[in-house]
């Protein structure tokens, strides 16, 4: 057995995505591994229950033994086993993010040898995680370029703090792999939708009325949705940029302390700074594409200025895998991200 990998989670960016990228790379290696420091970047530092449910998953999925593994818990050691899909349930029991879960699971799915159906409840539209729109229309489509064959529906909405949401997700696997290039962004076309759920109406229309008018978008393009599925309230505005070769989502998520317009104001800001920056693949694809990659055939990209999750990502592939992360930063502000895939020397 190898010897065990020892992973401090204290570095970079100090959250979660340290810990499912850890899981996912130790799921496909076979690498055990040791993280100390668990989410010490945050104001609550360990597994909280969306942490948990991604290393129960990650240890389903494969048979491992997780010593651990309890909620508040600081210190994980990890040894996986051989990956096997099927059927998974996965409740997270609060609104923790649903999608943040398959970041653990996903990658090693895609790689095994039968077919998975994931069915995953908890948050689906949470601020700081991807909303199932993202999954379903930014990320999927580019794994599937990848070579992956997945895809994902939402069958309830869950907003925090009830949650209660539930997605499902069927991922059949693919031998074939092929390498990434996103260099070039067409012409974008740009829609919105606001979702509320027990919340009035008139927060979609102002929410959509500054969509109109900051990226001057047609009101035809503009969709209020009254969202009745959800066990409690909630709001989201999903501006969706859509261009030949990839859909960027970018999210506001409603809050009761937040006004309409300030939160469909900051989102616009997002969108404006995607559209500017003249580059295909958006802050957030960029940092959850890079494991895919280098489990894949690698590639390379064009983004905004790298995130600490976009570096700090880098950091734990490189601590499994060696560097395979190359980052250019131009003298716009954008990057040119070169993935050398994990069978590759780097
Ligand atoms: P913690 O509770 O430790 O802050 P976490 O486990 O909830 O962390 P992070 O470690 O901060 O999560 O990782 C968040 C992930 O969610 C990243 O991959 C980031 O790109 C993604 N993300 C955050 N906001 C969005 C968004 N609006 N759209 C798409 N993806 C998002």
């Amino acid at each position: 057995m190898s010897d065990l990998l020892r992973i401090d989670g204290s570095q970079g960016e100090g959250g979660g995505q340290i810990l499912r990228t850890a899981l996912a790379l130790s799921l496909v290696t076979g690498q055990p591994f040791r993280l100390k420091r668990i989410r010490a970047g945050r104001p609550k530092p360990g597994l909280l229950r969306q942490h948990l449910t991604a290393v129960e998953a990650a240890a389903r999925v494969c048979g491992a033994v997780a010593s651990g593994a309890e909620l508040g818990s600081e210190a994980i050691t990890f040894t996986p086993g051989a990956v096997r899909g099927g059927d998974l349930q996965c409740s997270i029991g609060t609104a923790g993010s649903a999608t943040l879960v398959l970041q653990a699971i996903l990658p090693a799915l895609l790689l095994a040898r039968e077919p998975s159906r994931v069915v995953v409840e908890g948050g689906t539209h949470n601020a700081y995680a991807p909303p199932f729109e993202f999954l379903a229309c930014t990320l999927l489509p580019v794994l599937r370029r990848l070579g992956a064959d997945v895809s994902a529906r939402l069958e309830r909405h869950g907003f925090y703090p009830a949650g209660g949401g539930r997605l499902v997700v069927d991922v059949t696997p693919s031998p074939t792999r092929a390498p990434l290039t996103l260099l070039e962004r067409g012409p974008v076309t740009i829609s919105a939708q606001a979702l509320v759920s027990g919340v009035a109406l008139k927060v979609a229309h102002r929410e959509l009325r500054v969509v109109h008018e900051q990226l001057d978008v047609p009101v035809t393009a503009l969709e209020p949705r009254v969202v009745e599925d959800s066990p409690g309230p909630g709001n989201a505005l999903l501006i969706t940029l859509a261009s030949d070769t990839v859909t960027e989502v970018v999210t506001g998520f409603g809050d009761k302390r937040v006004s309409a317009g300030a939160v469909a104001g900051a989102a616009c800001r997002e969108a404006r700074a995607y559209l500017a920056a003249g580059v295909p693949v958006g802050a957030h694809l960029a940092d959850q594409l890079l494991v895919p990659m280098v489990l894949a055939a690698g590639g390379t990209f064009r983004t905004l200025a790298p995130t600490a999750h976009t570096t700090t990502n880098a950091g734990v592939i490189e601590a499994f895998l060696g560097p395979r992360i190359r980052l250019d930063v131009h003298d716009d502000g954008t990057c040119l991200v070169t993935v050398t895939p994990r069978g590759d020397r780097a």
